[in-house]
């Protein structure tokens, strides 16, 4: 298991140190700031849409290493995507990082972002790990408001 958490360590600092998708966007269709005052993350999630299908998707910001690598890695699965397939990663994830799934279930349908599993034995992280996706879910929800994870 630690060969496995090792490669997941990877995956996470090598999003935040090379993050996809870091960028601001003209043509965004929605955007939102999402902030998370426990730690310090502030992110704007932006998104341009397709009909019902995420055409393009990009973040800017700034915080610690596992908020920054999971808006990276969140924005390069879901490119592409339709909204409500958005909605069940969403949920998936989120079930990953409290610690309701069982995380060998949902591996391999989480493909990268079960890298995130170990985030769930630290409690103070998993709103770090969760802030682009709730941010995400406004943004998809038609908000304009800047959400708070507090
Ligand atoms: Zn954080």
């Amino acid at each position: 298991m630690s060969a496995l958490r090792d490669l997941y360590q990877q995956v996470i600092l090598d999003h935040n140190r090379n993050p996809k998708n870091f960028r601001s966007m003209q043509d965004a269709t929605g955007s939102i700031e999402g902030y998370n005052p426990l730690c310090g993350d502030h992110y704007t999630i932006y998104v341009r849409m397709d009909g019902d299908v995420i055409a393009d998707i990009s973040f800017t910001g700034a915080g610690c290493a596992i908020s920054k690598a999971s808006a990276s890695v969140m924005s390069s699965m879901l490119k592409g995507r339709t909204r409500s397939e958005a909605e069940g990663m969403f949920r998936d994830f989120h079930g990953l990082v409290t610690g309701v799934a069982a995380p060998e279930e949902r591996m391999e349908r989480l493909g990268k972002l079960a890298a995130f599993a170990g985030v769930s034995e630290f409690p103070a992280r998993v709103k770090c790990a969760s802030l682009p996706w709730h941010t995400l879910h406004a943004v998809l929800a038609g908000k304009s408001q800047p959400i708070s994870t507090e």
